[in-house]
Protein backbone atom coordinates (compact mmCIF):
# COMPACT_ATOMS: atom_id res chain seq x y z
CA UNK A 1 0.00 0.00 0.00
CA UNK A 2 1.38 3.63 -0.74
CA UNK A 3 1.13 6.24 1.80
CA UNK A 4 -2.53 6.90 1.74
CA UNK A 5 -2.15 11.10 2.49
CA UNK A 6 -3.78 13.51 0.64
CA UNK A 7 -2.05 15.85 -1.56
CA UNK A 8 -1.59 19.05 -0.16
CA UNK A 9 -3.69 21.25 -2.18
CA UNK A 10 -1.17 23.49 -2.88
CA UNK A 11 2.34 24.30 -2.34
CA UNK A 12 5.98 22.20 -2.82
CA UNK A 13 5.73 18.86 -3.80
CA UNK A 14 8.03 18.15 -0.74
CA UNK A 15 6.57 18.13 2.57
CA UNK A 16 6.44 16.65 6.18
CA UNK A 17 2.79 15.05 7.14
CA UNK A 18 2.11 15.31 10.42
CA UNK A 19 -0.44 13.15 12.03
CA UNK A 20 -1.56 15.32 14.93
CA UNK A 21 -4.22 12.53 15.95
CA UNK A 22 -0.81 10.79 16.83
CA UNK A 23 0.16 13.33 18.45
CA UNK A 24 -2.78 13.03 20.47
CA UNK A 25 -2.82 9.62 21.18
CA UNK A 26 0.99 9.88 22.67
CA UNK A 27 -0.35 12.48 25.28
CA UNK A 28 -2.95 10.36 26.46
CA UNK A 29 -1.18 6.99 26.47
CA UNK A 30 1.40 8.73 28.70
CA UNK A 31 -0.71 10.10 30.89
CA UNK A 32 -2.67 6.25 31.23
CA UNK A 33 0.75 5.08 31.58
CA UNK A 34 2.53 7.36 34.49
CA UNK A 35 1.16 7.35 38.18
CA UNK A 36 -2.33 8.59 38.95
CA UNK A 37 -2.21 12.73 39.35
CA UNK A 38 1.45 12.91 38.01
CA UNK A 39 1.20 16.10 35.16
CA UNK A 40 3.23 16.09 31.58
CA UNK A 41 4.94 18.42 30.26
CA UNK A 42 5.29 18.20 26.47
CA UNK A 43 8.66 18.97 25.33
CA UNK A 44 8.26 21.26 21.89
CA UNK A 45 11.82 22.15 22.27
CA UNK A 46 13.91 21.88 18.49
CA UNK A 47 10.86 23.04 16.66
CA UNK A 48 8.73 20.54 18.54
CA UNK A 49 11.68 18.19 17.44
CA UNK A 50 11.06 19.18 13.92
CA UNK A 51 7.41 19.26 13.75
CA UNK A 52 6.80 22.24 14.18
CA UNK A 53 6.26 23.82 17.61
CA UNK A 54 3.07 26.31 18.25
CA UNK A 55 0.37 23.71 16.35
CA UNK A 56 1.71 20.23 17.84
CA UNK A 57 2.22 22.52 21.41
CA UNK A 58 -1.49 23.75 21.15
CA UNK A 59 -2.75 20.02 19.99
CA UNK A 60 -0.43 18.70 23.20
CA UNK A 61 -1.89 21.02 25.18
CA UNK A 62 -5.65 20.16 24.50
CA UNK A 63 -4.85 16.64 24.62
CA UNK A 64 -4.16 16.73 28.49
CA UNK A 65 -0.44 18.22 28.71
CA UNK A 66 -0.53 20.91 31.68
CA UNK A 67 2.76 22.64 30.47
CA UNK A 68 5.48 22.91 28.02
CA UNK A 69 9.17 22.77 27.82
CA UNK A 70 11.14 24.63 25.06
CA UNK A 71 15.30 25.14 24.76
CA UNK A 72 15.36 28.76 24.17
CA UNK A 73 13.65 31.83 24.79
CA UNK A 74 12.56 32.44 21.18
CA UNK A 75 10.84 29.07 20.78
CA UNK A 76 8.58 29.87 23.89
CA UNK A 77 8.24 33.46 22.02
CA UNK A 78 6.65 31.69 18.95
CA UNK A 79 4.43 29.28 20.97
CA UNK A 80 2.95 32.82 22.79
CA UNK A 81 2.64 34.31 19.65
CA UNK A 82 0.73 31.93 18.02
CA UNK A 83 -1.76 32.39 21.25
CA UNK A 84 -0.85 29.83 23.83
CA UNK A 85 -1.34 31.06 27.53
CA UNK A 86 0.17 27.47 29.21
CA UNK A 87 2.91 27.57 31.56
CA UNK A 88 5.98 27.56 29.60
CA UNK A 89 9.17 26.43 30.97
CA UNK A 90 12.58 26.71 29.37
CA UNK A 91 14.88 24.37 30.11
CA UNK A 92 18.70 25.27 29.86
CA UNK A 93 20.31 28.80 30.47
CA UNK A 94 19.59 31.88 28.37
CA UNK A 95 21.47 34.66 28.16
CA UNK A 96 21.22 37.90 30.71
CA UNK A 97 20.16 40.17 28.07
CA UNK A 98 16.95 37.71 27.21
CA UNK A 99 15.57 37.84 30.81
CA UNK A 100 13.51 40.68 30.49
CA UNK A 101 12.16 39.45 27.06
CA UNK A 102 11.29 35.73 29.12
CA UNK A 103 9.55 37.65 31.36
CA UNK A 104 7.34 40.01 29.60
CA UNK A 105 6.29 36.54 27.83
CA UNK A 106 5.33 34.61 31.17
CA UNK A 107 7.73 31.98 30.61
CA UNK A 108 9.06 29.95 33.38
CA UNK A 109 12.94 30.35 33.71
CA UNK A 110 15.48 27.29 34.62
CA UNK A 111 17.57 28.30 37.26
CA UNK A 112 21.40 26.70 37.76
CA UNK A 113 22.74 29.37 40.38
CA UNK A 114 22.68 31.75 42.41
CA UNK A 115 23.50 34.38 40.22
CA UNK A 116 21.02 33.35 37.40
CA UNK A 117 18.24 33.37 40.20
CA UNK A 118 19.93 36.82 41.18
CA UNK A 119 19.63 38.71 37.96
CA UNK A 120 15.80 37.40 37.14
CA UNK A 121 15.47 39.07 40.71
CA UNK A 122 16.86 42.14 39.43
CA UNK A 123 15.33 41.86 36.62
CA UNK A 124 11.45 41.99 37.77
CA UNK A 125 12.04 44.25 40.16
CA UNK A 126 13.32 46.72 37.17
CA UNK A 127 10.13 45.94 35.23
CA UNK A 128 6.77 45.44 36.86
CA UNK A 129 5.99 41.99 35.32
CA UNK A 130 4.41 40.02 38.39
CA UNK A 131 6.66 37.24 40.35
CA UNK A 132 8.93 35.38 37.55
CA UNK A 133 8.07 31.86 37.89
CA UNK A 134 11.65 30.06 38.11
CA UNK A 135 12.33 25.90 38.19
CA UNK A 136 15.80 25.35 39.91
CA UNK A 137 17.56 22.83 38.54
CA UNK A 138 19.61 20.00 40.18
CA UNK A 139 22.83 18.64 38.30
CA UNK A 140 22.38 15.23 39.74
CA UNK A 141 24.76 13.81 37.17
CA UNK A 142 24.61 15.27 33.98
CA UNK A 143 27.59 17.44 34.56
CA UNK A 144 25.86 19.90 32.27
CA UNK A 145 23.43 22.30 33.48
CA UNK A 146 22.40 22.80 37.00
CA UNK A 147 23.52 23.38 40.80
CA UNK A 148 24.74 20.99 43.22
CA UNK A 149 22.59 20.23 46.22
CA UNK A 150 24.00 22.79 48.76
CA UNK A 151 23.49 25.59 45.66
CA UNK A 152 20.09 24.37 45.35
CA UNK A 153 19.27 25.09 49.63
CA UNK A 154 21.17 28.44 48.68
CA UNK A 155 18.87 29.46 45.44
CA UNK A 156 15.98 28.57 47.65
CA UNK A 157 17.20 30.95 50.66
CA UNK A 158 17.44 33.84 48.50
CA UNK A 159 14.10 32.92 47.16
CA UNK A 160 12.47 32.56 50.42
CA UNK A 161 13.92 36.05 51.39
CA UNK A 162 13.47 38.21 48.48
CA UNK A 163 10.11 37.24 47.75
CA UNK A 164 10.91 38.44 44.20
CA UNK A 165 10.75 35.28 42.55
CA UNK A 166 8.02 32.09 42.64
CA UNK A 167 9.63 28.53 43.52
CA UNK A 168 7.60 26.68 40.47
CA UNK A 169 9.62 23.72 40.59
CA UNK A 170 12.43 21.59 41.32
CA UNK A 171 13.80 19.39 38.47
CA UNK A 172 16.72 17.53 37.27
CA UNK A 173 17.64 15.70 34.11
CA UNK A 174 18.54 12.08 33.92
CA UNK A 175 22.00 11.05 31.44
CA UNK A 176 21.46 7.70 31.06
CA UNK A 177 17.54 6.76 31.42
CA UNK A 178 17.99 5.01 27.81
CA UNK A 179 20.36 2.77 28.81
CA UNK A 180 19.32 -1.03 30.23
CA UNK A 181 20.95 -0.30 33.43
CA UNK A 182 19.04 1.82 35.05
CA UNK A 183 21.75 2.17 38.78
CA UNK A 184 22.80 5.90 37.42
CA UNK A 185 19.28 6.84 36.67
CA UNK A 186 18.42 5.85 40.54
CA UNK A 187 21.22 7.40 41.69
CA UNK A 188 20.15 10.70 40.39
CA UNK A 189 16.86 10.08 41.62
CA UNK A 190 18.49 9.57 44.93
CA UNK A 191 19.92 13.08 44.85
CA UNK A 192 16.85 14.51 44.20
CA UNK A 193 14.79 13.35 47.00
CA UNK A 194 17.85 14.18 49.06
CA UNK A 195 17.68 17.80 47.68
CA UNK A 196 13.65 17.72 48.01
CA UNK A 197 14.36 16.50 51.85
CA UNK A 198 17.00 19.18 52.56
CA UNK A 199 14.49 21.98 51.47
CA UNK A 200 11.56 20.46 53.22
CA UNK A 201 13.65 20.53 56.34
CA UNK A 202 14.19 24.45 55.63
CA UNK A 203 10.47 25.08 55.35
CA UNK A 204 10.46 25.41 51.58
CA UNK A 205 8.44 23.20 49.24
CA UNK A 206 8.27 23.66 45.31
CA UNK A 207 5.32 23.49 43.64
CA UNK A 208 6.76 20.77 41.35
CA UNK A 209 9.14 18.10 41.37
CA UNK A 210 10.37 16.15 38.13
CA UNK A 211 12.76 14.65 36.59
CA UNK A 212 12.03 12.10 33.77
CA UNK A 213 12.12 12.36 29.85
CA UNK A 214 10.45 9.82 27.62
CA UNK A 215 12.77 6.67 28.47
CA UNK A 216 12.89 6.94 32.29
CA UNK A 217 9.03 7.52 32.57
CA UNK A 218 8.65 4.24 29.86
CA UNK A 219 11.35 2.39 31.91
CA UNK A 220 9.86 2.75 35.16
CA UNK A 221 7.32 4.56 37.28
CA UNK A 222 10.07 5.34 39.99
CA UNK A 223 11.22 8.45 38.46
CA UNK A 224 7.59 10.03 37.71
CA UNK A 225 7.63 12.39 40.73
CA UNK A 226 4.91 15.24 40.36
CA UNK A 227 6.02 15.29 37.02
CA UNK A 228 7.26 13.75 33.37
CA UNK A 229 8.78 15.64 30.85
CA UNK A 230 7.49 14.06 27.67
CA UNK A 231 10.28 14.64 24.31
CA UNK A 232 10.69 12.11 21.45
CA UNK A 233 7.68 9.96 22.63
CA UNK A 234 5.51 12.78 22.24
CA UNK A 235 6.08 12.24 18.16
CA UNK A 236 5.75 8.38 18.53
CA UNK A 237 9.67 7.52 18.41
CA UNK A 238 11.28 5.53 21.27
CA UNK A 239 13.86 7.38 23.06
CA UNK A 240 15.94 3.95 22.08
CA UNK A 241 15.75 0.47 20.28
CA UNK A 242 15.71 -1.10 23.91
CA UNK A 243 12.87 1.00 25.30
CA UNK A 244 9.31 0.23 24.27
CA UNK A 245 6.39 2.90 23.72
CA UNK A 246 3.14 2.60 25.90
CA UNK A 247 0.60 1.16 24.54
CA UNK A 248 -1.16 3.28 21.74
CA UNK A 249 1.55 5.33 20.65
CA UNK A 250 2.27 5.45 17.73
CA UNK A 251 4.97 7.63 14.91
CA UNK A 252 3.15 11.10 13.67
CA UNK A 253 5.22 12.31 10.99
CA UNK A 254 6.54 11.09 7.46
CA UNK A 255 8.57 12.80 5.17
CA UNK A 256 7.02 13.28 1.47
CA UNK A 257 8.00 14.48 -2.11
CA UNK A 258 6.80 13.44 -5.44
CA UNK A 259 8.35 12.09 -8.28
CA UNK A 260 9.56 14.95 -10.93
CA UNK A 261 11.13 13.16 -13.44
CA UNK A 262 11.45 9.49 -14.41
CA UNK A 263 14.16 8.00 -16.76
CA UNK A 264 16.51 5.52 -17.67
CA UNK A 265 20.17 5.11 -16.97
CA UNK A 266 22.11 2.87 -19.93
CA UNK A 267 25.40 0.56 -18.75
CA UNK A 268 27.71 3.01 -17.98
CA UNK A 269 25.97 5.70 -17.21
CA UNK A 270 26.78 7.36 -13.59
CA UNK A 271 24.38 9.62 -11.38
CA UNK A 272 25.29 13.11 -9.89
CA UNK A 273 28.16 14.54 -8.31
CA UNK A 274 31.20 12.60 -8.15
CA UNK A 275 29.70 10.04 -10.47
CA UNK A 276 29.44 8.13 -7.57
CA UNK A 277 26.91 5.29 -8.66
CA UNK A 278 27.18 3.64 -12.32
CA UNK A 279 24.66 1.84 -13.51
CA UNK A 280 25.58 -1.84 -14.83
CA UNK A 281 22.50 -2.66 -16.77
CA UNK A 282 19.70 -0.52 -17.96
CA UNK A 283 17.73 1.12 -14.91
CA UNK A 284 14.95 3.17 -14.15
CA UNK A 285 15.12 5.99 -12.22
CA UNK A 286 13.55 8.58 -10.81
CA UNK A 287 14.43 12.04 -9.24
CA UNK A 288 12.93 13.45 -6.61
CA UNK A 289 13.16 17.42 -5.07
CA UNK A 290 14.37 16.57 -1.74
CA UNK A 291 18.18 16.99 -0.60
CA UNK A 292 20.49 17.56 2.50
CA UNK A 293 19.19 21.52 2.46
CA UNK A 294 15.28 19.45 3.24
CA UNK A 295 16.78 17.17 6.32
CA UNK A 296 18.20 14.57 3.91
CA UNK A 297 21.58 14.03 5.35
CA UNK A 298 24.36 13.75 2.32
CA UNK A 299 26.02 10.90 4.35
CA UNK A 300 22.84 8.89 3.76
CA UNK A 301 23.72 8.77 0.24
CA UNK A 302 24.59 5.19 -1.05
CA UNK A 303 22.84 3.65 2.00
CA UNK A 304 19.22 5.31 2.29
CA UNK A 305 15.94 4.30 0.73
CA UNK A 306 12.24 5.73 -0.28
CA UNK A 307 9.46 3.67 -0.30
CA UNK A 308 6.21 3.32 -2.74
CA UNK A 309 3.78 1.10 -2.76
CA UNK A 310 4.88 -1.15 -0.19
CA UNK A 311 8.69 -0.88 -2.56
CA UNK A 312 11.78 0.30 -1.32
CA UNK A 313 13.50 2.24 -3.70
CA UNK A 314 17.35 2.55 -3.22
CA UNK A 315 19.03 6.24 -3.51
CA UNK A 316 21.34 6.53 -6.43
CA UNK A 317 24.50 8.20 -6.37
CA UNK A 318 25.08 11.55 -4.10
CA UNK A 319 22.26 13.44 -2.37
CA UNK A 320 22.44 17.21 -3.38
CA UNK A 321 21.23 20.14 -1.88
CA UNK A 322 18.08 19.87 -3.28
CA UNK A 323 17.20 16.83 -5.28
CA UNK A 324 17.80 13.56 -5.21
CA UNK A 325 17.68 10.26 -7.61
CA UNK A 326 16.23 6.86 -6.41
CA UNK A 327 16.31 3.87 -8.10
CA UNK A 328 12.39 2.48 -9.66
CA UNK A 329 12.46 -1.28 -10.46
CA UNK A 330 10.78 -2.42 -13.04
CA UNK A 331 7.50 -3.33 -11.76
CA UNK A 332 7.08 -0.81 -9.41
CA UNK A 333 3.96 1.97 -11.23
CA UNK A 334 5.25 4.98 -11.05
CA UNK A 335 4.18 8.68 -13.42
CA UNK A 336 5.66 11.80 -12.88
CA UNK A 337 3.63 13.22 -9.72
CA UNK A 338 3.27 10.14 -7.79
CA UNK A 339 4.04 10.49 -4.29
CA UNK A 340 6.75 8.88 -2.42
CA UNK A 341 8.07 8.56 1.30
CA UNK A 342 10.81 9.51 2.58
CA UNK A 343 11.43 8.03 5.88
CA UNK A 344 8.83 8.66 9.44
CA UNK A 345 5.72 7.01 10.16
CA UNK A 346 4.51 5.72 6.73
CA UNK A 347 6.66 2.93 6.76
CA UNK A 348 4.00 0.24 4.91
CA UNK A 349 5.06 2.18 2.09
CA UNK A 350 8.40 0.84 1.97
CA UNK A 351 10.15 3.95 4.29
CA UNK A 352 12.30 3.29 6.87
CA UNK A 353 11.04 5.16 10.27
CA UNK A 354 13.29 7.77 11.84
CA UNK A 355 15.37 5.38 13.88
CA UNK A 356 16.05 3.07 10.90
CA UNK A 357 17.41 5.69 8.79
CA UNK A 358 18.82 7.35 11.60
CA UNK A 359 20.78 4.15 12.53
CA UNK A 360 22.39 3.84 8.48
CA UNK A 361 24.43 6.72 9.23
CA UNK A 362 24.71 6.12 13.23
CA UNK A 363 22.78 9.31 14.73
CA UNK A 364 19.57 8.78 17.21
CA UNK A 365 16.40 9.75 15.40
CA UNK A 366 16.13 13.06 17.56
CA UNK A 367 18.66 14.63 15.59
CA UNK A 368 17.13 13.10 12.22
CA UNK A 369 13.83 15.14 13.25
CA UNK A 370 14.97 17.98 14.26
CA UNK A 371 17.62 18.57 10.82
CA UNK A 372 13.87 18.49 8.72
CA UNK A 373 14.63 21.45 6.97
CA UNK A 374 12.91 24.87 7.76
CA UNK A 375 11.86 25.28 3.98
CA UNK A 376 9.87 21.50 3.96
CA UNK A 377 6.42 22.94 4.77
CA UNK A 378 4.86 21.00 7.26
CA UNK A 379 1.04 19.92 6.91
CA UNK A 380 -1.09 18.68 9.72
CA UNK A 381 -3.90 15.79 9.64
CA UNK A 382 -6.70 15.62 11.82
CA UNK A 383 -9.07 13.01 11.24
CA UNK A 384 -6.98 11.88 7.59
CA UNK A 385 -7.86 16.16 6.43
CA UNK A 386 -5.37 18.71 6.77
CA UNK A 387 -6.41 21.51 9.02
CA UNK A 388 -3.15 23.49 9.60
CA UNK A 389 0.40 24.34 7.45
CA UNK A 390 3.09 25.76 8.78
CA UNK A 391 5.44 26.84 6.21
CA UNK A 392 8.65 28.77 6.56
CA UNK A 393 7.64 28.91 10.40
CA UNK A 394 4.59 30.48 9.88
CA UNK A 395 1.40 29.37 10.35
CA UNK A 396 -1.07 29.61 6.86
CA UNK A 397 -4.51 29.85 7.11
CA UNK A 398 -5.63 27.09 5.14
CA UNK A 399 -8.92 28.73 3.60
CA UNK A 400 -5.82 31.35 2.19
CA UNK A 401 -8.01 31.30 -1.11
CA UNK A 402 -5.77 33.85 -3.05
CA UNK A 403 -3.08 31.00 -1.89
CA UNK A 404 -5.75 28.23 -3.58
CA UNK A 405 -5.83 30.15 -6.44
CA UNK A 406 -2.59 31.49 -7.59
CA UNK A 407 -1.61 27.64 -7.28
CA UNK A 408 -3.73 26.56 -9.69
CA UNK A 409 -2.22 25.37 -13.03
CA UNK A 410 -1.90 28.42 -15.83
C1 LIG B 1 15.00 17.38 25.80
C2 LIG B 1 14.70 17.28 27.23
C3 LIG B 1 13.71 16.40 27.68
C4 LIG B 1 12.99 15.43 26.78
O1 LIG B 1 13.82 14.31 26.52
P1 LIG B 1 13.33 13.09 25.61
O2 LIG B 1 14.42 12.11 25.69
O3 LIG B 1 13.15 13.63 24.24
O4 LIG B 1 12.04 12.64 26.20
C5 LIG B 1 13.40 16.44 29.03
N1 LIG B 1 14.06 17.27 29.87
C6 LIG B 1 15.02 18.10 29.48
C7 LIG B 1 15.71 18.98 30.47
C8 LIG B 1 15.40 18.13 28.14
O5 LIG B 1 16.36 18.96 27.74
Amino acid sequence: MCASFPTPPFGRPTYAVIDLDAITGNVQATLRHVSDGVSLMAVVKGNAYGHGGPIVAKTAVEAGASALGVATVDEGLEIREYGLTAPILVLGPIARREIGTALRADLSLAVGSLAEAEAIAAAASAHPLGQPRIHIKLDSGMHRYGATVEEVVAICRFVHETDRLLLAGLFTHFAAADGPDLSFTDRQADLLRVAVRRLREEGITPEVVHAANSAALLRSRDYDFDLVRLGVSLYGIAPDESVRLAPGMRPALTVMTELTRIHHLEPGDTVGYGCTYRAESRERVGLVPIGYADGLWRSLSHKAWMGKDGVRLPLRGRICMDQTVINLAEGVSARVGDPVAVMGAATESGAGSLAEIAGLIGTIPYEIATGIGARVPRWYLRDGEYVALMRNGRVVPLDDRAEIEASQPV
